[in-house]
């Protein structure tokens, strides 16, 4: 049977990723070696990572004076290595969920934390407006999509302060005003490539501003000048990486990848509204992740909340439970999953409703 895969990260990633992959495992760029096995200062993998950061650039429209560094410890460790670089004093973060809170923790061990707003009153279920970032802050830190939650924050705002962003799991998912931003960071296990390599993307005019000793290996200026190579890099994930980046170009770019996007969450949402047994999490349709889409059972349905997740699982969804801090459902719709794959999953929405209601 087809499995749909819906998983919240690690998740699903194009074929053409996954297939590349698999052949560079094997032999990577007619070396007769795979690339597991190859020295990452070959020209061979040293032409991949000059070809990602490029095609990183040129997908998302990344102006001078910005880096794009592959770097290891996933988004965690980034929650710590931008206040180590960049907090003199104080930080301001707005807290939308799991994800804020643990940034949060981190920069607290560095300086003073303002958090300008958050939606916790709520468990997370609204991303908060009219609020004031500090103008005598250090940073403004956000996070743009969140994935346990399913809110996102679709545009790009102005800050007074440079602004930092977690965008691990709404990366490419629509066209970003990178000038915007002072650093732009993620995971790629959510819409890149496999877990392992962290992007990141930095305007160099940021650092230098803060005193104290910053380990070698925790300090941006280090990858900026050896570009992501000063030790070894994750050379498998950066990897596919590329080939997600290929892929992304091959089939329209990131305007297209919003379109799709949209398209997808627009269809799922619209049968989450329509099904007399189902409701979103998410009250404000603005608010409502294009990425990951959250919903329950109405109240009046509760007991049916394992009877639908083992008949979910017999059609061949995958990873659609949802996190134990909201419960209920969370279908995934990264870039890779095909439309079919969310009708699918509309399809068995009705059909265990007529069943039902
Ligand atoms: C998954 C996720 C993280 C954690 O990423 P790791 O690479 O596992 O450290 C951080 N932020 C967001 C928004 C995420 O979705």
């Amino acid at each position: 049977m087809k499995k749909h895969n819906f998983s919240a990260g690690p998740s699903i990633l194009p074929e053409f990723t996954i297939d590349e992959t698999a052949r560079a495992v094997r032999d990577f760029a007619d070396t007769g070696l795979s690339i597991m096995e190859i020295s990452h200062r070959s020209k061979e993998f040293v032409a991949v990572m000059e070809e990602a950061q490029q095609l990183f650039k040129e997908l998302l429209d990344i102006p001078d004076g910005y880096h794009v560094l592959f770097l290891g410890g996933g988004a965690s460790t980034q929650f710590a290595m931008v206040p180590f670089n960049l907090l003199n004093k104080k930080a301001a973060y707005l807290n939308t969920g799991a994800w804020s809170k643990k940034a949060i923790k981190e920069a607290q061990g560095f300086g003073e934390v303002e958090i300008s707003a958050s939606s916790e009153d709520k468990n997370f279920n609204y991303i908060p407006r009219n609020y004031t970032i500090p103008a005598d802050a250090d940073y403004f830190h956000i996070t743009t999509n969140n994935t346990i939650y399913g809110t996102e924050i679709k545009e790009d705002m102005d800050s007074p302060v440079p602004l930092v962003a977690d965008m691990s799991s709404d990366i490419f998912s629509r066209p970003v005003d990178i000038s915007k931003y002072a650093i732009i960071y993620g995971g790629a296990q959510k819409n890149l490539a496999p877990a392992g390599v962290t992007f990141v993307i930095i305007r160099e005019d940021i650092l230098g501003k803060v005193d104290r000793y910053i380990p070698t290996m925790l300090n941006y200026k280090t990858h900026i000048e050896k570009e992501s190579m000063f030790n070894t890099p994750p050379v498998l994930p950066v990897f596919s990486a590329l080939q997600t980046l290929i892929w992304l170009k091959d089939n329209g770019g990131i305007g297209e990848m919003q379109k799709k996007d949209e398209y997808k969450a627009g269809l799922l949402y619209d049968e989450i509204d329509r099904n007399p047994i189902f409701r979103s999490t998410i009250p404000e349709v603005g608010d409502r992740s294009l990425m990951n889409i959250c919903f329950v059972m109405k109240d009046s349905f509760q007991e049916l909340e394992k009877p639908f997740l083992d008949f979910a699982t017999s059609r061949g969804m995958i990873g659609i439970k949802g996190h134990r801090s909201v419960g209920g459902f969370r279908a995934s719709t990264y870039n890779a999953l095909p439309v079919e794959s969310v009708k699918a999953l509309i399809e068995t929405m009705q059909e265990f409703a007529q069943q039902h209601a």
